[in-house]
């Protein structure tokens, strides 16, 4: 059987290949139309509920969420972690959070720090701050090409 770029997909749960006919995966079972109701919203709750089995990283924006504003956040406020925040990668974000904190303290204090260690730690922080800077340019790219993660779940249905 050939498979043909083309006319196939990549299961947002397991990245196996399927063909665009298939109307599950093969490899793990997902019914590919759920996935229509997947949203960010119940994908948070399942995180807070420690169901980390439930949620799906996909590239999709999903139904309760704008990919114009994932963009703009991303871009105005990405050095804050903005895009994470709203996707609700906290962990993400917060690193984002220490970079931000880590530029400041470098402009800030770089007449001080300069001196600390001969000057080692302001190179520590420097290499941090870079690392940081390009993770944000790469965000940019990833969010305008649709290959940044969102997390998903399928709401919990009628729990009454
Ligand atoms: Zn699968």
């Amino acid at each position: 059987m050939s498979m043909l770029g083309r006319d196939t997909k990549k299961c947002p749960r397991c990245e196996a290949k399927c063909l665009l006919s298939q109307l599950r995966c093969p490899e793990c079972g997902l019914v590919f139309s759920r996935m229509e109701n997947a949203t960010n919203k119940a994908g948070w709750q399942r995180l807070k509920n420690k169901e980390k089995d439930a949620v799906l990283y996909v590239n999709q924006v999903p139904p309760d969420l704008k990919k114009w504003k994932l963009i703009l956040f991303t871009v105005l406020f990405g050095l804050f972690g903005g895009g994470y925040f709203y996707v609700k990668r906290w962990q993400r974000g917060i690193f984002y959070l220490i970079g931000f904190a880590l530029l400041t303290i470098s402009v800030v204090l770089n007449a001080y720090l300069v001196n600390v260690w001969d000057g080692l730690l302001i190179q520590l922080f420097g290499l941090f701050v870079g690392i940081y800077g390009v993770m944000w340019i790469l965000d940019i790219i990833f969010v305008c090409t649709g290959k940044f993660k969102i997390p998903v779940s399928l709401p919990e249905e009628e729990k009454k």
